[in-house]
């Protein structure tokens, strides 16, 4: 279906109608010019006609006779077969001289009328029942002896008619012709100027918060396009520096509500100190302090996301084994997971080696684990899987828990999100443990995304880039029971 409405198809429609239009009444004037001029020929070659008979065969008559006439007339002009009509009349006297009746048989001579008064010294055009139409020209004359001859001299249209029904054919066959090469020439004209801007649409597309330093591309074209991209760029420049700022302010804030909040602790237990047994005291103080624990968490989590997301934390990359900091950093939580009898399975790949932050993706697992152990009631399933699929590393932690809510998934990764907040305030979270992990994940140009049903538990897949295997290790797939 083509979409009529588009630039592209607007443009070329209007230039093909600019060219038919054009092209219409180009041929017309041809045709209607030509029609002219070739009527207007044989007008001339009637005249002329009659002009030599009269001039040279008439004026020698008193001494010749008709017959002479008819000889001469029949060999000069072969009107039967060049389909000429020719009469001469002699006034008072007679015809003289009627030519035949013409090979191709487009008209009757003994049947042609003589001209009116009117017709006299000029030209007029006869229409037969067949169509045919002839222009005679006629012409008087007195010859010196005083004699006066009626000289008449036709042809038939024919020809002309020919003549312009082959024009007539020749533009009909070449006009759409030539519009439709005008159309197929628009088309692909349009097509090939409209393609800087796909491909700045596509580029757009891809340009996210996470890669806004990247510029589109600049159509050199010092048009409309040009300033349309450079306008562009300059509006991803601006969102830049707002996202930095913001950035910015969320990575001084939390750096900056740090010191005063370690104060806050260590004043809250030297009062604890000094009031040691008095248990009301003691009692209100341990949960201030608690909250100001709660609170030194958070600033934390966001300090470090702040830093993250600016690309400020030092990385400290190495080459490692997922399959193996998955299984080993399972293993130490399954202590945990045993307090509410879930079971921690582990099915690791061997040799699904990524480039990688040790710590920093035993944090991703880390918080995967504990969230499913948080959202997965008494004797649920968790299960961390780990294998390569086409170039990537893979990383799964799925659980048979209360899983996320429809509207809430595309959610879960923004910070200070929770699901239900109630139940996750009271297991301890602010709603930052996966903002954590996807900046993490985005440090390590990798993906992270949840799949879930509500009611029946949900996948967490990370995804990152696999390095090539260096030694063929026999990469088998193990289950082990961690
Ligand atoms: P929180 O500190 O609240 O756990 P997170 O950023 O780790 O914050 O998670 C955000 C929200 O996503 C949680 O509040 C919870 O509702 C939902 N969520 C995360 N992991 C799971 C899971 N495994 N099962 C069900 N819900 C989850």
């Amino acid at each position: 279906m083509m979409n009529t409405r588009s630039l592209r198809f607007r443009i070329t429609a209007w230039y093909a109608g600019l060219l038919a239009g054009t092209l219409i009444v180009f041929g017309a004037s041809v045709y209607l010019g030509l029609e002219r001029y070739l009527d207007w020929t044989l007008e001339r070659t009637l005249v002329a006609e009659c002009r030599a008979v009269s001039t040279e065969l008439l004026s020698q008559l008193p001494a010749k006779d008709t017959a002479w006439l008819a000889t001469e007339i029949n060999e000069a002009y072969a009107p039967e077969v060049n389909g000429l009509f020719i009469r001469v009349v002699h006034s008072g006297v007679g015809m003289v001289y009627l030519s035949g009746a013409p090979k191709d048989g487009t008209f009757d001579p003994g049947r042609i009328p003589f001209p009116s008064d009117k017709e006299m010294d000029g030209s007029r055009k006869l229409q037969f029942e067949s169509g045919n139409r002839l222009l005679i020209n006629s012409m008087t004359l007195t010859t010196p002896d005083g004699s006066r001859f009626l000289v008449e001299s036709g042809a038939p249209y024919h020809q002309i008619e020919v003549t312009l029904h082959g024009l007539l054919l020749t533009l009909a066959i070449y006009m759409p012709f030539m519009v439709s090469l005008a159309v197929a020439g628009g088309y692909w004209l349009m097509r090939r100027s409209l393609q800087p801007v796909d491909e700045i649409t596509k580029r757009a597309e891809g340009i996210t918060s996470t890669n806004l330093s990247e510029r589109l591309p600049v159509i050199r074209s010092g048009d409309e396009l040009e300033r349309l991209s450079l306008s562009l760029n300059r509006m991803i420049e601006r969102l830049d520096n707002a996202f930095e700022h913001i950035n910015r302010f969320s990575a001084d804030a939390s750096h900056e509500l740090r010191t005063p909040l370690t104060i806050l602790q260590l004043e809250l237990e030297g009062i604890a100190q000094n009031y040691r047994g008095d248990a009301s005291v003691e009692d209100q103080i341990g949960s201030a302090l608690e909250e100001t624990h709660r609170m030194s968490r958070i600033v934390e989590s966001l300090l470090t996301i702040s830093r993250l997301d600016a690309g400020e934390v030092k990385m400290d990359k190495s080459r490692l084994d997922l399959g193996e900091l998955a299984t080993s950093t399972a293993g130490e939580m399954k202590l945990l997971g045993e307090e509410k009898s879930i079971g921690l399975r582990i099915h690791a790949e061997t040799g699904v080696h990524v480039v990688g932050d040790r710590v920093r993706l035993q944090q991703v697992i880390v918080n995967l684990i504990d969230n499913s152990i948080k959202y997965t009631p008494v004797g649920g399933m968790i299960e961390v899987r780990v294998g390569r699929e086409g170039d990537s590393a893979v990383l799964e932690v799925s659980d048979n828990g209360l899983g996320i809510p429809a509207h809430a998934v595309p959610h879960v990764f923004e910070r200070f999100y929770r699901a239900d907040k109630a139940r996750s305030r009271a297991s301890g979270g602010a709603g930052l443990g996966l903002s954590i992990v996807k900046a993490i994940c985005a440090a390590h140009n990798g993906e992270i995304e949840v799949s879930s049903q509500e009611g029946q538990g949900s996948t967490f897949r990370v995804e990152l880039p696999l390095l090539p295997i260096v030694v063929n290790d026999g990469a088998s797939a193990v289950l082990r029971e961690v």
